[in-house]
């Protein structure tokens, strides 16, 4: 699954929202999440990303390795 990290943090573009093609990002608080058994790992959204903050998970650095359980809980909800 791809996942949302840190620089998408007060981002206002939305430009990975529009070509997800089975609408799995979902609002944080002041971020975007990919919930991660929606998404089916297209890629589309990655080089859309004008922030850079979306990996594959197996991509996401060490330090950003929380996001991935970010990601899960907060898009569990919807
Ligand atoms: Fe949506 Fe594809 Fe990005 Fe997954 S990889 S969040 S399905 S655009």
């Amino acid at each position: 699954t791809y996942v949302v990290t840190q620089n998408c943090i007060r981002c206002k573009y939305t430009d990975c929202v529009e070509v997800c093609p089975v609408d799995c990002f979902y609002e944080g608080e002041n971020f975007l999440v990919i919930h991660p058994d929606e998404c089916i790992d297209c890629g589309l959204c990655e080089p859309e990303c004008p922030a850079e903050a979306i990996f594959l998970d197996d991509d996401v650095t060490e330090d950003q390795q929380i996001f991935i359980e970010i990601n899960a809980q907060l898009s569990e909800k919807w």
